[in-house]
Protein backbone atom coordinates (compact mmCIF):
# COMPACT_ATOMS: atom_id res chain seq x y z
CA UNK A 1 0.00 0.00 0.00
CA UNK A 2 1.19 3.33 -0.81
CA UNK A 3 1.18 6.46 1.49
CA UNK A 4 -1.07 7.87 -1.21
CA UNK A 5 -3.19 4.98 -0.30
CA UNK A 6 -2.96 4.93 3.47
CA UNK A 7 -4.28 8.78 3.55
CA UNK A 8 -7.27 8.22 0.66
CA UNK A 9 -10.28 9.48 3.17
CA UNK A 10 -13.94 8.79 0.89
CA UNK A 11 -15.40 11.06 3.23
CA UNK A 12 -13.42 13.62 2.67
CA UNK A 13 -13.38 13.54 -1.23
CA UNK A 14 -16.78 12.36 -1.94
CA UNK A 15 -19.20 14.63 -0.45
CA UNK A 16 -22.51 14.10 -1.97
CA UNK A 17 -21.33 9.83 -2.16
CA UNK A 18 -20.77 10.24 1.45
CA UNK A 19 -24.92 11.06 2.08
CA UNK A 20 -25.74 7.57 0.79
CA UNK A 21 -23.18 5.51 1.70
CA UNK A 22 -24.79 3.71 3.91
CA UNK A 23 -27.00 2.78 0.38
CA UNK A 24 -23.48 1.84 -1.55
CA UNK A 25 -22.42 -0.87 1.28
CA UNK A 26 -25.62 -2.20 1.86
CA UNK A 27 -25.70 -3.59 -1.69
CA UNK A 28 -24.85 -7.17 -1.53
CA UNK A 29 -24.35 -7.64 -5.61
CA UNK A 30 -26.96 -10.24 -5.54
CA UNK A 31 -27.96 -8.74 -9.10
CA UNK A 32 -32.40 -9.14 -7.93
CA UNK A 33 -32.05 -5.90 -10.04
CA UNK A 34 -30.96 -7.29 -13.48
CA UNK A 35 -34.73 -8.52 -13.67
CA UNK A 36 -38.18 -7.76 -12.11
CA UNK A 37 -38.61 -10.67 -10.12
CA UNK A 38 -42.03 -10.51 -10.04
CA UNK A 39 -42.56 -12.48 -13.41
CA UNK A 40 -46.18 -12.67 -12.93
CA UNK A 41 -46.45 -9.41 -13.72
CA UNK A 42 -43.31 -8.76 -15.81
CA UNK A 43 -42.76 -12.10 -17.78
CA UNK A 44 -40.73 -10.54 -20.34
CA UNK A 45 -36.78 -11.40 -20.18
CA UNK A 46 -35.23 -7.80 -19.43
CA UNK A 47 -37.52 -7.41 -16.89
CA UNK A 48 -38.30 -3.67 -15.83
CA UNK A 49 -34.82 -1.96 -16.83
CA UNK A 50 -35.08 -0.07 -19.58
CA UNK A 51 -31.40 0.57 -19.09
CA UNK A 52 -30.55 -2.79 -20.11
CA UNK A 53 -33.17 -3.58 -22.68
CA UNK A 54 -31.84 -1.13 -24.86
CA UNK A 55 -28.15 -0.54 -24.45
CA UNK A 56 -25.44 -3.47 -24.89
CA UNK A 57 -26.93 -4.55 -21.86
CA UNK A 58 -23.52 -5.09 -20.04
CA UNK A 59 -23.66 -5.09 -16.16
CA UNK A 60 -23.02 -1.20 -15.64
CA UNK A 61 -26.29 -0.32 -17.45
CA UNK A 62 -28.50 -2.25 -14.67
CA UNK A 63 -28.33 -1.57 -11.04
CA UNK A 64 -26.10 -3.47 -9.77
CA UNK A 65 -23.78 -2.80 -12.08
CA UNK A 66 -23.99 1.71 -11.03
CA UNK A 67 -23.81 0.16 -7.29
CA UNK A 68 -20.75 -1.99 -7.59
CA UNK A 69 -19.31 1.48 -9.78
CA UNK A 70 -20.32 3.31 -6.72
CA UNK A 71 -18.85 1.12 -4.03
CA UNK A 72 -15.47 1.09 -5.94
CA UNK A 73 -15.02 4.79 -6.24
CA UNK A 74 -15.88 5.14 -2.50
CA UNK A 75 -13.60 2.34 -1.85
CA UNK A 76 -10.89 4.12 -4.19
CA UNK A 77 -10.59 1.57 -6.51
CA UNK A 78 -12.01 3.11 -9.16
CA UNK A 79 -11.85 7.27 -10.22
CA UNK A 80 -14.54 8.96 -11.95
CA UNK A 81 -14.04 9.61 -15.98
CA UNK A 82 -15.26 10.73 -18.71
CA UNK A 83 -15.90 7.31 -20.26
CA UNK A 84 -17.82 6.34 -16.98
CA UNK A 85 -20.18 9.28 -17.43
CA UNK A 86 -21.10 8.10 -20.67
CA UNK A 87 -22.39 5.25 -19.11
CA UNK A 88 -23.89 6.49 -15.92
CA UNK A 89 -25.85 8.84 -17.67
CA UNK A 90 -28.06 6.06 -19.75
CA UNK A 91 -30.25 5.43 -17.34
CA UNK A 92 -33.58 7.15 -16.75
CA UNK A 93 -33.06 7.13 -13.02
CA UNK A 94 -36.52 5.47 -13.20
CA UNK A 95 -35.94 3.27 -9.90
CA UNK A 96 -37.28 -0.03 -11.05
CA UNK A 97 -33.95 -1.63 -9.83
CA UNK A 98 -35.32 -0.15 -6.62
CA UNK A 99 -38.26 -2.19 -6.30
CA UNK A 100 -37.12 -5.68 -7.32
CA UNK A 101 -34.21 -5.03 -4.18
CA UNK A 102 -34.68 -6.81 -1.02
CA UNK A 103 -33.19 -3.94 0.61
CA UNK A 104 -35.69 -1.54 -0.99
CA UNK A 105 -32.53 0.32 -2.12
CA UNK A 106 -33.09 3.81 -2.99
CA UNK A 107 -31.19 3.05 -6.07
CA UNK A 108 -31.94 6.70 -7.65
CA UNK A 109 -30.33 8.24 -4.69
CA UNK A 110 -26.82 6.88 -5.44
CA UNK A 111 -26.74 7.46 -9.43
CA UNK A 112 -28.06 11.07 -8.94
CA UNK A 113 -24.88 11.25 -6.18
CA UNK A 114 -22.39 9.44 -8.53
CA UNK A 115 -23.85 12.91 -11.04
CA UNK A 116 -22.84 15.15 -8.64
CA UNK A 117 -19.78 13.66 -7.97
CA UNK A 118 -18.94 13.90 -11.84
CA UNK A 119 -20.28 17.20 -12.44
CA UNK A 120 -18.39 18.66 -9.34
CA UNK A 121 -15.29 17.69 -10.98
CA UNK A 122 -16.28 18.87 -14.46
CA UNK A 123 -17.01 15.21 -15.50
CA UNK A 124 -20.63 16.14 -16.33
CA UNK A 125 -22.35 15.73 -20.00
CA UNK A 126 -22.11 19.11 -22.70
CA UNK A 127 -26.16 18.41 -22.95
CA UNK A 128 -26.44 19.20 -19.20
CA UNK A 129 -24.60 21.75 -19.11
CA UNK A 130 -25.70 23.77 -21.75
CA UNK A 131 -29.47 22.96 -20.04
CA UNK A 132 -28.67 23.51 -15.91
CA UNK A 133 -26.94 26.91 -17.09
CA UNK A 134 -29.80 27.69 -19.28
CA UNK A 135 -32.51 26.97 -16.41
CA UNK A 136 -29.81 29.58 -13.71
CA UNK A 137 -29.48 32.05 -16.79
CA UNK A 138 -32.88 32.37 -18.15
CA UNK A 139 -35.17 30.42 -15.16
CA UNK A 140 -36.15 27.58 -17.83
CA UNK A 141 -33.87 24.77 -18.89
CA UNK A 142 -35.20 25.19 -22.92
CA UNK A 143 -32.81 28.28 -23.27
CA UNK A 144 -36.02 30.62 -23.99
CA UNK A 145 -37.83 33.69 -22.77
CA UNK A 146 -38.88 32.59 -19.39
CA UNK A 147 -41.16 35.81 -20.70
CA UNK A 148 -43.28 32.60 -23.09
CA UNK A 149 -44.17 30.77 -19.77
CA UNK A 150 -47.03 33.29 -19.55
CA UNK A 151 -48.10 32.86 -23.16
CA UNK A 152 -50.68 29.46 -22.66
CA UNK A 153 -53.19 31.95 -20.49
CA UNK A 154 -54.08 34.02 -23.30
CA UNK A 155 -55.87 30.98 -24.96
CA UNK A 156 -57.92 31.40 -21.57
CA UNK A 157 -61.51 32.97 -21.95
CA UNK A 158 -60.96 33.71 -17.66
CA UNK A 159 -58.60 35.63 -15.63
CA UNK A 160 -56.08 33.76 -13.72
CA UNK A 161 -54.39 35.96 -10.64
CA UNK A 162 -50.74 36.58 -11.15
CA UNK A 163 -49.35 35.07 -8.12
CA UNK A 164 -46.32 37.76 -7.68
CA UNK A 165 -48.90 40.52 -7.23
CA UNK A 166 -52.34 38.97 -6.38
CA UNK A 167 -52.51 36.56 -2.77
CA UNK A 168 -55.04 33.52 -3.86
CA UNK A 169 -55.28 30.20 -2.04
CA UNK A 170 -53.56 27.80 -4.55
CA UNK A 171 -50.58 28.44 -6.50
CA UNK A 172 -50.94 26.25 -9.39
CA UNK A 173 -47.25 25.75 -10.54
CA UNK A 174 -46.76 24.83 -14.34
CA UNK A 175 -43.55 23.40 -14.86
CA UNK A 176 -41.08 24.29 -17.76
CA UNK A 177 -42.31 21.75 -20.32
CA UNK A 178 -46.16 22.50 -20.07
CA UNK A 179 -45.49 26.35 -19.77
CA UNK A 180 -42.81 26.76 -23.12
CA UNK A 181 -43.49 23.29 -25.30
CA UNK A 182 -46.35 24.33 -27.76
CA UNK A 183 -47.37 21.30 -28.22
CA UNK A 184 -48.12 20.21 -24.31
CA UNK A 185 -49.59 24.20 -23.05
CA UNK A 186 -52.68 21.75 -23.28
CA UNK A 187 -51.78 20.72 -19.95
CA UNK A 188 -51.68 23.97 -18.76
CA UNK A 189 -54.95 24.97 -20.37
CA UNK A 190 -56.85 22.29 -19.18
CA UNK A 191 -55.65 22.48 -15.64
CA UNK A 192 -56.23 26.12 -15.35
CA UNK A 193 -59.72 25.33 -16.50
CA UNK A 194 -59.99 22.87 -14.31
CA UNK A 195 -59.46 24.38 -11.43
CA UNK A 196 -61.47 27.31 -13.00
CA UNK A 197 -64.90 25.14 -13.13
CA UNK A 198 -64.04 23.80 -9.87
CA UNK A 199 -64.23 27.24 -8.36
CA UNK A 200 -60.75 27.67 -7.05
CA UNK A 201 -58.98 30.75 -6.19
CA UNK A 202 -56.17 30.07 -7.74
CA UNK A 203 -52.90 31.85 -8.90
CA UNK A 204 -49.44 31.21 -11.12
CA UNK A 205 -46.32 32.67 -11.46
CA UNK A 206 -46.40 33.28 -15.69
CA UNK A 207 -43.87 34.81 -16.91
CA UNK A 208 -42.06 34.87 -13.50
CA UNK A 209 -42.15 31.16 -12.70
CA UNK A 210 -38.73 29.40 -12.21
CA UNK A 211 -37.81 26.24 -13.07
CA UNK A 212 -38.09 24.11 -9.90
CA UNK A 213 -34.58 22.45 -10.20
CA UNK A 214 -35.58 18.87 -11.56
CA UNK A 215 -33.39 18.43 -14.34
CA UNK A 216 -30.13 19.79 -12.19
CA UNK A 217 -31.02 17.27 -9.41
CA UNK A 218 -31.72 14.38 -11.72
CA UNK A 219 -28.28 14.97 -13.68
CA UNK A 220 -26.20 16.08 -10.85
CA UNK A 221 -25.52 20.09 -11.51
CA UNK A 222 -26.73 20.61 -7.39
CA UNK A 223 -24.90 24.24 -7.98
CA UNK A 224 -27.79 25.29 -10.36
CA UNK A 225 -30.34 22.97 -8.44
CA UNK A 226 -29.38 25.50 -5.32
CA UNK A 227 -29.94 28.24 -7.56
CA UNK A 228 -33.42 28.03 -8.29
CA UNK A 229 -34.53 26.75 -5.16
CA UNK A 230 -33.38 29.41 -3.29
CA UNK A 231 -35.06 31.73 -6.00
CA UNK A 232 -38.51 29.41 -5.94
CA UNK A 233 -38.63 29.69 -1.77
CA UNK A 234 -37.92 33.79 -1.83
CA UNK A 235 -41.25 33.33 -4.38
CA UNK A 236 -43.23 31.37 -2.24
CA UNK A 237 -42.51 33.02 0.96
CA UNK A 238 -43.56 36.53 -0.81
CA UNK A 239 -46.67 34.99 -1.87
CA UNK A 240 -47.96 33.50 1.22
CA UNK A 241 -49.45 30.60 -0.70
CA UNK A 242 -50.49 27.60 1.33
CA UNK A 243 -51.33 24.98 -1.50
CA UNK A 244 -49.34 24.03 -4.71
CA UNK A 245 -50.75 21.77 -7.36
CA UNK A 246 -48.71 20.86 -10.23
CA UNK A 247 -49.90 18.68 -13.07
CA UNK A 248 -46.50 17.90 -13.80
CA UNK A 249 -44.73 14.55 -12.42
CA UNK A 250 -41.23 15.68 -12.08
CA UNK A 251 -42.23 18.90 -10.44
CA UNK A 252 -44.24 17.35 -8.19
CA UNK A 253 -41.65 14.98 -7.26
CA UNK A 254 -39.20 17.61 -6.84
CA UNK A 255 -41.65 19.95 -4.68
CA UNK A 256 -42.65 17.11 -2.57
CA UNK A 257 -39.47 15.49 -1.90
CA UNK A 258 -35.92 17.29 -3.00
CA UNK A 259 -38.26 20.58 -0.97
CA UNK A 260 -39.99 18.73 1.89
CA UNK A 261 -37.62 20.52 4.58
CA UNK A 262 -38.22 23.69 2.84
CA UNK A 263 -41.75 23.28 2.35
CA UNK A 264 -42.34 22.15 5.96
CA UNK A 265 -40.96 25.14 7.29
CA UNK A 266 -43.27 27.41 5.14
CA UNK A 267 -46.38 25.40 6.23
CA UNK A 268 -46.95 24.89 2.54
CA UNK A 269 -48.60 21.48 1.50
CA UNK A 270 -47.49 20.00 -2.32
CA UNK A 271 -50.16 17.85 -4.19
CA UNK A 272 -50.51 16.61 -7.71
CA UNK A 273 -53.34 18.42 -9.10
CA UNK A 274 -55.65 15.07 -9.52
CA UNK A 275 -54.93 14.77 -5.59
CA UNK A 276 -56.67 17.96 -4.73
CA UNK A 277 -59.08 17.80 -7.82
CA UNK A 278 -60.16 14.19 -5.69
CA UNK A 279 -60.53 16.26 -2.72
CA UNK A 280 -63.81 18.20 -4.39
CA UNK A 281 -65.42 14.87 -4.92
CA UNK A 282 -65.91 15.53 -8.65
CA UNK A 283 -68.61 14.11 -10.46
CA UNK A 284 -67.19 12.96 -14.12
CA UNK A 285 -69.27 11.19 -17.26
CA UNK A 286 -68.42 8.50 -18.63
CA UNK A 287 -66.63 9.52 -21.85
CA UNK A 288 -67.26 6.16 -23.66
CA UNK A 289 -63.50 5.61 -24.20
CA UNK A 290 -61.05 2.87 -23.56
CA UNK A 291 -57.71 3.82 -22.55
CA UNK A 292 -54.43 2.79 -20.41
CA UNK A 293 -52.51 4.32 -17.87
CA UNK A 294 -49.05 4.68 -17.95
CA UNK A 295 -47.18 5.38 -14.25
CA UNK A 296 -44.70 8.20 -14.33
CA UNK A 297 -41.85 7.13 -12.54
CA UNK A 298 -42.02 10.85 -10.15
CA UNK A 299 -45.42 10.21 -9.23
CA UNK A 300 -44.88 6.45 -8.61
CA UNK A 301 -41.47 4.73 -7.48
CA UNK A 302 -39.62 8.54 -6.96
CA UNK A 303 -42.08 9.18 -4.10
CA UNK A 304 -43.27 7.95 -0.39
CA UNK A 305 -46.48 7.85 -1.01
CA UNK A 306 -46.92 6.42 -4.80
CA UNK A 307 -49.73 8.05 -6.79
CA UNK A 308 -51.00 4.32 -8.36
CA UNK A 309 -54.89 3.76 -7.43
CA UNK A 310 -56.04 7.47 -7.51
CA UNK A 311 -55.26 8.27 -11.28
CA UNK A 312 -56.89 4.90 -12.03
CA UNK A 313 -59.87 5.84 -9.87
CA UNK A 314 -60.61 9.31 -11.61
CA UNK A 315 -59.76 7.61 -15.19
CA UNK A 316 -62.56 4.54 -14.63
CA UNK A 317 -65.14 6.86 -13.95
CA UNK A 318 -64.63 8.54 -17.88
CA UNK A 319 -62.92 5.37 -19.86
CA UNK A 320 -62.93 1.54 -19.46
CA UNK A 321 -59.25 1.19 -18.45
CA UNK A 322 -57.07 -1.89 -19.90
CA UNK A 323 -54.43 -2.28 -18.30
CA UNK A 324 -50.80 -2.76 -19.82
CA UNK A 325 -47.95 -5.80 -18.72
CA UNK A 326 -46.02 -3.13 -16.55
CA UNK A 327 -48.16 -1.17 -14.41
CA UNK A 328 -47.69 0.78 -11.04
CA UNK A 329 -44.33 -0.10 -9.54
CA UNK A 330 -43.28 -2.50 -12.00
CA UNK A 331 -44.26 0.04 -14.59
CA UNK A 332 -41.74 0.23 -17.69
CA UNK A 333 -40.36 4.13 -18.08
CA UNK A 334 -40.87 6.24 -20.72
CA UNK A 335 -37.38 7.15 -20.88
CA UNK A 336 -37.63 10.74 -20.97
CA UNK A 337 -36.48 11.20 -17.17
CA UNK A 338 -32.65 11.64 -15.78
CA UNK A 339 -31.39 13.57 -18.49
CA UNK A 340 -31.73 10.50 -20.99
CA UNK A 341 -34.05 12.50 -23.58
CA UNK A 342 -31.79 15.68 -23.38
CA UNK A 343 -28.56 13.43 -23.97
CA UNK A 344 -29.09 10.74 -25.64
CA UNK A 345 -32.34 11.06 -28.15
CA UNK A 346 -32.58 8.20 -29.81
CA UNK A 347 -32.27 5.62 -26.81
CA UNK A 348 -34.65 7.63 -25.17
CA UNK A 349 -36.95 7.08 -28.53
CA UNK A 350 -36.43 3.44 -28.07
CA UNK A 351 -37.55 3.11 -24.95
CA UNK A 352 -40.72 5.51 -25.46
CA UNK A 353 -41.21 3.09 -28.53
CA UNK A 354 -41.08 -0.37 -26.46
CA UNK A 355 -43.74 1.44 -24.19
CA UNK A 356 -45.98 2.25 -26.92
CA UNK A 357 -45.53 -1.46 -27.89
CA UNK A 358 -47.13 -2.37 -24.86
CA UNK A 359 -49.93 0.23 -24.85
CA UNK A 360 -50.74 -0.61 -28.10
CA UNK A 361 -51.01 -4.72 -26.77
CA UNK A 362 -53.85 -3.34 -24.81
CA UNK A 363 -56.50 -2.47 -27.73
CA UNK A 364 -57.00 0.80 -26.11
CA UNK A 365 -57.63 4.08 -28.27
CA UNK A 366 -56.17 6.57 -25.74
CA UNK A 367 -52.89 6.13 -23.48
CA UNK A 368 -53.02 8.67 -20.75
CA UNK A 369 -50.81 10.04 -17.56
CA UNK A 370 -50.17 12.76 -15.46
CA UNK A 371 -47.01 13.98 -16.65
CA UNK A 372 -46.10 16.48 -19.52
CA UNK A 373 -42.57 14.86 -19.60
CA UNK A 374 -43.71 11.43 -20.30
CA UNK A 375 -46.61 13.07 -22.75
CA UNK A 376 -44.01 14.36 -24.75
CA UNK A 377 -41.71 11.51 -25.02
CA UNK A 378 -44.66 8.94 -25.61
CA UNK A 379 -45.98 11.53 -28.55
CA UNK A 380 -42.85 11.39 -30.14
CA UNK A 381 -42.51 7.64 -29.89
CA UNK A 382 -46.36 7.13 -31.40
CA UNK A 383 -45.42 9.80 -34.22
CA UNK A 384 -42.09 7.92 -35.10
CA UNK A 385 -44.43 4.40 -34.96
CA UNK A 386 -47.16 5.62 -37.06
CA UNK A 387 -49.33 4.12 -33.96
CA UNK A 388 -52.88 4.76 -33.95
CA UNK A 389 -52.79 5.20 -30.14
CA UNK A 390 -53.63 8.77 -28.83
CA UNK A 391 -51.69 10.71 -26.30
CA UNK A 392 -53.64 12.44 -23.93
CA UNK A 393 -53.21 13.96 -20.24
CA UNK A 394 -55.71 13.08 -17.65
CA UNK A 395 -56.53 16.75 -17.05
CA UNK A 396 -57.60 16.92 -20.87
CA UNK A 397 -60.39 14.13 -20.11
CA UNK A 398 -61.54 15.40 -16.76
CA UNK A 399 -62.37 18.75 -18.04
CA UNK A 400 -64.53 16.74 -21.05
CA UNK A 401 -66.05 14.95 -18.39
CA UNK A 402 -66.88 17.80 -15.72
S1 LIG B 1 -29.15 -2.95 -5.55
FE1 LIG B 1 -30.26 -4.51 -4.37
S2 LIG B 1 -30.99 -5.97 -5.90
FE2 LIG B 1 -29.36 -4.77 -6.89
S3 LIG B 1 -27.50 -5.95 -6.56
FE3 LIG B 1 -27.64 -4.50 -4.86
S4 LIG B 1 -28.68 -5.60 -3.20
FE4 LIG B 1 -29.02 -6.78 -5.11
S1 LIG C 1 -32.98 3.43 -12.62
FE1 LIG C 1 -34.22 2.32 -14.15
S2 LIG C 1 -33.04 2.37 -16.03
FE2 LIG C 1 -31.65 2.95 -14.37
S3 LIG C 1 -30.65 1.03 -13.74
FE3 LIG C 1 -32.47 1.27 -12.43
S4 LIG C 1 -34.12 0.15 -13.48
FE4 LIG C 1 -32.45 0.48 -14.97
Amino acid sequence: MTEADTKFDPKKKYKYLKKVKNLILQCISCGDCREATDYTSVPKKWGVCVAREHSTGFEPFFGRGKMQIARSIWQGKLELSKDLAEVLYQCPTCNACSTTCYYDMDNAAVYEALRAELVDRELGLEDHLIMNRAMVEKLNPYQRDNKEKGEWLKQLDFKVKDASKEKAEVLYFVGCTAGLTPEIKNVAINTAKVLNKLGVDFAVFGENEVCCGSVAMRTGDRKAYDSVVEKNIELFQNSGLKTIVTSCAGCYKTLKKDYRKKMKKLGIEVLHTIEFIDKKNPKLKNLGITATYHDPCHTGRGVDEPLYELPRKLLAQMAEIKEMQTIKENAKCCGAGGGVKKAFPDFSLEIAKSRIEEAEETGAEYLVSICPFCYRNLSDAIKAKGSKLKMVDLLELIIQAL
